[in-house]
């Protein structure tokens, strides 16, 4: 069984000061650590978008983040909130 402190050290030293690109996709995304196996830090994307499918598909990127969630450009929508593009339903809670 590999050293998994000995790992997640070397993946923290390879994507240091990098963003993270996900397999081939063109979104890159910001970095934070995250919590892994036996609670050592890795890099993950800061929206830990994929991070739970296999940290050997996370490639370090030194370009700026272009994921709308890492970058605070987009967000969950809060209760009552109309979203765009969205029509208002005419309907109750009574009515379902
Ligand atoms: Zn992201």
């Amino acid at each position: 069984m590999p050293d998994v402190e000995a790992q997640a050290a070397a993946m923290r030293a390879q994507f240091q000061g990098a963003a993270i690109r996900i397999g081939d996709s063109h979104v890159i995304h910001a970095q934070d650590l995250c919590t892994w196996i036996a609670g050592v830090q890795v890099p993950a994307p800061a929206c830990h978008t994929g991070f739970a499918i296999s940290p050997d598909r996370l490639h370090p990127v030194w370009q700026d983040p272009t994921c709308q969630l890492c970058t605070g450009r987009r967000r969950p929508a809060e209760a009552g909130e109309q979203i765009t593009g969205q029509l208002t339903l005419d309907a109750t809670l009574e009515d379902v």
